[in-house]
């Protein structure tokens, strides 16, 4: 066997790898499955230090990483003896400088190393912001076209330091939300004979993310009892998941998967309506917001997507179960208050979604969710752009093109990219 093979998580069956998004017969998630079963940290800088449970061969120029590191401030306030923080972003006082401020460039730079060891000459993604912004930067840094599939609501947020327009087309969908941007990415790959990124179903995607539980875990010294985090599609979320399950493998760090704590931001929160009712599907006129556009409807847009990989095998419903994990939803004024109080307490500035992940933090030990002295990991998946704008010079990511979301074939088709 090679390196790595991917599993069917609803049939079972193992694939060899390849830029795959599911092994054509069943809709559930593919899990790539790594021969090595010990994680033993590689001399390569920043993600790929983890290579060995990575899809790809050889590493990048990409350098970075999350810190990890065990709260005093916060988790003093909330009376908790074991908070660690694994923080993603741009921090350099801390040890770690991610310039888009998101842990969606761990997803970026190993889905385009993956992506170009597969042979695939261009992808398509859509976004709802932050991937956008750690696509533009790996594609720039690794001279990979890329073409982006952004809401005008969103992109209007979305600045970076530095990126090259040979390689970064961008497309902005003036009227519709996350979810449309996705539906137009797949079929202007379709139409143009492009690759698909896949978003969740991608396993680089989710590996690269999970690396963020394999760094915390490494520093704390075992699997944490409790993990944090906002979710909008959740990959993040069975990233964290997929990571325990290989990391209670190796044996060395504990036999128990991370309970999932995982919030959303009310009221675009259809995983914690169908998750409280008890149910795997999620019910549109039920689950989701009549508006005209989601978008306007809540504080941290990123967590916007209305049709998450929630219910298909290996999602975001069987990682909660799998954990017993559990749901939060946060207001949009809770959130702004928790993104406050963490900047406040902890010194470094935090993004929207990162403060609903605390908010829920303080949801939980309001209710008593978590006991005092458990071992508590929460990932804030993206910080310090105010610190950013300090040291560099910000350009927001430019539309090459217009597009409404009632857009024609033929119109894509005519695009340049
Ligand atoms: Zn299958």
């Amino acid at each position: 066997m090679g390196k790595f093979r991917l599993l069917c998580v609803e049939g079972g069956e193992v694939l060899e790898g390849g830029f795959v998004l599911s092994c054509g017969t069943h809709r559930g998630l593919l899990r790539s499955i790594y021969s090595r079963r010990r994680l033993i940290p590689g001399a390569h800088p920043g993600v790929w230090r983890f290579i060995d449970w990575l899809p790809v061969e050889k590493p990048s120029s990409y350098a970075c990483k999350p810190v990890t590191y065990r709260s005093e401030a916060l988790a003093d306030e909330l009376g908790l003896t074991n908070l660690y923080i694994v923080f993603n972003g741009y921090w350099p006082e801390h040890g770690t400088r991610m310039e888009t401020c998101t842990f969606k460039e761990l997803e970026s730079a190993v889905t385009v190393r993956y992506a170009q060891e597969s042979g695939v000459e261009r992808l398509v993604v859509a976004s709802a912001g932050n991937t956008a912004k750690a696509f533009a930067a790996a594609a720039t840094q690794e001279r990979f076209p890329v073409v982006l599939l952004v809401p005008k609501k969103c992109l209007c947020g979305v600045f970076l330091p530095r990126y090259d327009r040979r390689y970064v087309k961008t497309v902005m969908i003036t009227d519709g939300d996350y979810s449309d941007s996705i539906a137009i990415a797949k079929r202007l790959a379709r139409i143009k004979g492009f690759t698909y990124e896949g978003g969740a179903r991608n396993v680089a995607r989710r590996d690269g993310l999970g690396t963020v539980l394999l760094d915390a875990t490494l520093e704390i010294g075992r699997l944490p009892r409790h993990y944090f985090q906002a979710v909008g599609s959740g990959t993040g979320a069975i990233a964290a998941y997929e990571a325990a399950l290989r990391l209670r493998r190796d044996g060395r760090f504990g036999g128990r998967l991370p309970k999932l704590h995982l919030a959303q931001n009310l009221p675009v929160a259809p995983m914690y309506s169908a998750w409280r009712e008890g149910r795997r599907e999620i019910l549109p006129e039920r689950d989701i917001p009549r508006a005209e556009n989601v978008l306007d409807l809540i504080y941290a847009r990123v967590l916007s997507n209305r049709y998450p990989p929630y219910g298909i095998a290996g999602g975001v419903y069987d990682a909660l179960r799998a954990t017993q994990g559990e749901m939060y939803g946060v207001k949009n004024s809770e959130a702004k208050r928790a993104r406050a109080l963490f900047a406040r307490l902890e010194g470094v500035d935090i993004l929207p979604a990162a403060g609903v992940a605390v908010a829920a933090l303080l949801q939980a030990v309001e209710r008593g969710s978590i006991r005092r002295h458990d071992i508590t990991l929460l990932n804030i998946t993206g910080g310090g752009s105010a610190r950013l704008r300090k040291d560099k010079k910000l350009h927001r990511l430019k539309e090459d093109y217009t597009l409404s979301r009632h857009v024609a074939d033929r119109e894509l088709e005519e695009l340049e990219l």
